[in-house]
């Protein structure tokens, strides 16, 4: 067995059909008085069930999460948290609203309580983002971990199915790269292909019948791995080129991910072969990456590049920046292999052996 580092990330996880009427007693065993509920626009009903259900507990609630935090949303949310006397953020969402949650956490240190409504998981992870004049940069700091995470599959029943799946391949991708990160370790591996197992299982039964409360449940479980996974160890070649396509582009978050992620996977088919063997036991035996495109296209979810806005004369950038400052990946990047990878990401092609 090869020599490894293993860091726990200390949160608390409640989990469970229900576990939302815990969040009142949760908030208390942070030794927390008063919670700013934060939400998109969009999930404003849910942040006010989750406001009368902390009673006093609340503080109030700022509704403004967007995708990638902007640095004058994030201002005006730490601005909103000063004048209410917050002393904790109940974040209720995808990973934006809990994005927004680590942003005042970073500044201002207030613990997180996060409620996920995705399958994203940014919830389990001490990566912050933020955006300012179109240029989002990211970093870690163990502040921002959300110290307690409520997961309640009752929350995700009215997640599209067209956002529940790309969301659900969002999280398989955390735990693909995990299995081949640079600092891997065994402990965070069982849970990446557990992760995956679990979301490929429920996923066609969540887009086909979202009401169905025992897949959600699944779907969930394994979206939590996957966060954990992501929080663990390092990301690789997929999860630059989602970053670029995504930052430079303005590509949609989770469909960019369920697009890129079998060709990244492809990429690295020969050098990370026991990899490859767990992720394609994981999805049922074959072929990993073409397990993984026939599972986005069984699931209903976009599998090509212009269909989700890239144009094709965008090509030969995104592969330049995406080849500029590259995160470590087991093959080695070189810009003429990005470019035909893109290509077929752009087309839709279905990974070759
Ligand atoms: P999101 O949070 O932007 O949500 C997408 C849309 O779905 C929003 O309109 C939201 O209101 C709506 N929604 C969410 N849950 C719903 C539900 N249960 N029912 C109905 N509508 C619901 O999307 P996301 O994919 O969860 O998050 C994307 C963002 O999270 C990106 O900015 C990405 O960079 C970030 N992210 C960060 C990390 C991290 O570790 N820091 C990890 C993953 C994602």
């Amino acid at each position: 067995m090869k020599c490894f580092v293993y860091n726990g990330m200390p949160s608390r996880v409640v989990f469970g059909v229900g576990a939302l009427d815990r969040l009142a007693d949760e908030v208390e065993t942070l030794g927390a008085a008063k919670a700013l509920v934060l939400s998109t626009p969009e999930q404003r009903e849910t942040a006010e069930d989750v406001t009368k259900r902390l009673g006093d507990r609340a503080a109030g609630v700022y509704d403004q999460a967007v995708m990638h935090v902007p640095i004058e949303t994030a201002a005006a949310a730490r601005e909103k948290a000063r004048d209410l006397g917050a002393d904790c953020c109940v974040a209720v969402g995808g990973g934006s609203t809990i994005g927004l949650g680590k942003a005042i956490a970073l500044s201002f240190g207030l613990p997180i309580v996060a409620v996920p409504t995705t399958y994203a998981g940014s919830e389990m992870t001490p990566i912050w983002g933020l955006t300012e004049a179109g240029v989002k940069r990211t970093g870690r700091d163990m502040k921002v971990l959300p110290r307690t995470v409520v997961y309640d599959p009752t929350l995700t029943l009215s997640l599209p199915p067209a956002i529940s799946g790309p969301s659900g391949m969002n999280a398989i991708a955390h735990c693909v790269e995990a299995l081949y990160a640079e600092d891997a370790n065994p402990v965070i591996s069982l849970m990446a292909v557990e992760g995956i197992r679990a979301l490929a299982a429920a996923l066609p039964t969540v887009v086909k019948t979202p009401e169905d409360l025992e897949a959600r449940g699944d779907a969930l479980y394994g979206a939590w791995l996957a966060g954990a996974s992501l929080g663990s160890v390092g990301m690789a070649l997929h999860h630059k080129l989602c970053h670029t396509l995504g930052g430079s582009f303005n590509l949609p978050h989770a469909q960019t991910h369920t697009i890129v992620l079998p060709h990244a996977a492809a990429y690295n088919r020969e050098a990370a072969p026991d990899a490859m063997e767990r992720i394609a036991a994981a999805l049922g035996g074959g072929d990993a990456p073409a397990g993984l495109f026939d599972l986005a296209l069984g699931i209903g979810a976009p599998t090509a590049l212009k269909d989700i806005g890239l144009k094709e004369s965008d090509l030969d950038r995104a592969a330049d920046l995406a080849t500029r400052n590259p995160y470590y990946n087991p093959r080695p990047v070189t810009r003429d292999a990005i470019r035909a990878l893109l290509d077929d990401a752009y087309r839709g092609r279905r990974p070759a052996k």
